[in-house]
């Protein structure tokens, strides 16, 4: 068995005899002399095979070779302090090739130039690299430290169904037909929702699972059709122990896997709030820069364009980029107009702060106008003011709160290695969809409302607020959960608020809303996305990075070619016939 982890050996094993396993990443023949990189998951360390038949053996060996090595540590005489083990190499006596490789599809080294469409064929190539590598081990620190965290708080983990009942309300299930059942269909979980619910029905009292969801949805870079969930719900919780159990775990969680100290509690913000000052519900606290209220001050303007905007019910808010003002050319600032008329904005209005104002708007506005910028705003010279003013309000809000991101992108404004971490809450019940007309739920529909709000849940559902919230960190939604409805007339009130059929509520939910009528304790929870996580503490964007046999994003898996017709006789058994 290999005992020895190649990146281990130091100066003080310097004389032992040790044996090693690992890969060939790199062999130098010096003539009668051969060095060889051996690789193993710890790192790497320096074989010498000096004349007779280990240099034989070791001018022949092929990068990615697999070998058991036996030799002496000794003192290197010209040290590499690139690596851990740069003080030392492992003069050879004997190696055994216990297996050879043939010519790779790319180099196994991390500023590798493969396609990533090559790599994903040749995963378990991809793998032996450090990038994927350390991301694995990453990943699994964080399942550790999250296991033992919830375990220690008297957590029980249980595993849900993968096979369920398909619920469509929100993404699209994965079907699985069933072969006994014949024209029905099992569906993969897009989340063990119900099921930790029932949990807690059934008094598990804490329940936790790191679980894979299903989701068929379109695609995006950031997306998997399969993921994983920290996955927890507890009873006789309320908002503020959800939120505050999940800090002290991600601080566990951040320590344990990053060495990083995050000071708790963590800042909470009302929905309305993150919406109001940065114009996102996940809002990237790393840089400061929030949205601003102007209205006030142009109460009395003379610019048509203002006054027609607050007649109309509309606002008036803005940027203040500090000491920006010299960096944005007519031909950048036109640029930035262009990005907000991507969010619906109508347009991008500035002003360049300096003795003497200019800008787009520099004319329109009045020195009162100004000076009263100048004072709500702190305005100093060389301060660039980015305006936009629209009737609507979520368009200025939301334009608004993309250029931030922008500029602090476009500004280096964000430093590396630095974590913002915040909890949104009392999210809307309901969002409105213009694509289906009716309101859909903003998280789930088992998520209570305020209790101050459950009358609105169908009389007002635009200003029904909700026992929702989520955890953002660097301006990315890590996870969310929230309270749940415990009590079957306020759950069937959601139903009906959501305009399902009372033949739907039977069909979909009959067995969940039975469930809720045999004393069902207060409770809620969240889930954490594992994925988005591991890609944060890793800081790659790139979520294939963090997941072992990830698809593409056309939902397939390259390296064994799924997904992948089936033979005629697999699909008669299952009474299905392909529609071509
Ligand atoms: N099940 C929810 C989700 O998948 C999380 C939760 O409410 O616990 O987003």
């Amino acid at each position: 068995m290999k005992e020895i982890k190649n990146n281990s050996l130091r100066i003080h094993d310097v004389s032992r005899e040790v044996t090693l396993y690992g890969w060939v990443q790199k062999k130098r023949d010096l003539g009668g002399v051969c060095f060889i990189d051996l690789r193993d998951r710890s790192g790497i360390v320096q074989l010498v095979a000096r004349e007779g038949e280990v240099y034989d053996i070791a001018r022949g060996l092929k990068s990615e070779s697999v070998l058991k090595v036996i030799g002496i540590v000794s003192e290197r005489e010209s040290k590499n302090p690139n690596l851990d083990t740069g003080d030392i190499e492992v003069e050879l006596s004997s190696i055994d090739v216990l297996n050879s490789s043939r010519d790779l599809p790319f180099e196994i080294t991390d500023d590798t130039t493969a396609l990533e469409d090559t790599r994903l064929k040749y995963r378990y190539l991809d793998i032996r690299r450090n990038a994927i590598k350390n991301n694995l081990i990453t990943r699994h620190k964080i399942m550790m430290a999250v296991r033992k965290f919830l375990d220690g708080k008297d957590f029980v983990e249980v595993e849900t169904p993968i096979l369920c009942k398909s619920t469509p309300e929100g993404a699209r299930d994965y079907l699985v037909p069933s072969r006994v059942n014949k024209g029905k269909f099992y569906a993969l979980p897009q989340s063990p929702q119900i099921f930790k619910q029932l949990l807690m029905v059934g008094g598990m009292e804490k329940y936790f699972q790191i679980a894979k969801c299903f989701r068929d949805e379109d695609l995006r870079s950031d997306r998997q059709p399969e993921f994983t969930q920290i996955d927890l719900e507890m009873s006789f919780a309320s908002e503020e122990d959800v939120m505050s159990l999940t800090e002290r775990l991600l601080a566990k969680v951040f320590e344990e896997v990053k060495g990083i100290k995050l000071s708790l509690p963590l800042r909470r913000m009302k929905y309305d709030d993150a919406i109001r000052l940065y114009g996102s519900d996940k809002p990237d606290l790393r840089f400061d820069m929030p949205i601003c209220d102007i209205g006030s001050i142009f109460e009395h303007t003379s610019f048509g364009v203002f006054q027609k905007v607050l007649e109309d019910g509309g606002i008036i808010n803005c940027l203040v980029v500090k000491n920006a003002a010299s960096e944005y050319s007519r031909k950048k600032l036109d640029q930035l107009t262009e990005f907000v008329k991507t969010y619906k904005a109508s347009g991008l209005a500035y002003l360049k702060i300096a003795d003497e104002v200019t800008g787009s708007v520099a004319k329109v506005v009045s020195e009162e106008e100004l000076s009263q910028l100048r004072e709500q705003l702190d305005l100093e010279d060389n301060d660039l003011v980015l305006i936009v003013a629209d009737s609507n309000y979520s368009v200025v809000k939301t334009s608004l709160g993309a250029l931030r991101c922008k500029l602090a992108k476009d500004l280096n404004l964000i430093q590396k290695d630095d974590y913002q971490l915040l909890w949104v809450y009392e999210f809307p019940s309901f969002e409105w969809s213009e694509e289906e007309g009716r309101f859909l739920a903003c998280h789930h529909p088992f998520t209570a409302p305020l209790d101050c709000d459950v009358d609105k849940l169908l009389t007002d559902k635009a200003h029904c607020y909700s026992k929702a919230y989520d955890i953002v960190i660097n301006g990315y939604e890590a996870g969310g959960g929230s309270i749940r409805i415990h009590d079957e007339d306020v759950q069937e009130k959601m139903f009906r608020a959501l305009e399902l059929s009372e033949e739907d509520i039977h069909e979909k939910f009959g067995f969940f809303v039975e469930a809720l009528k045999y004393g069902t304790p207060p409770h809620g929870g969240l889930a954490l996305g594992l994925d988005r996580l591991t890609m944060l503490l890793e800081g790659t964007d790139n979520i294939r990075d963090v997941i072992a046999f990830p698809k593409t994003t056309s939902a397939s898996d390259l390296m064994s070619e799924c997904p992948n017709e089936v033979s005629l006789e697999q699909l008669q058994e299952l009474s299905i016939a392909i529609d071509e």
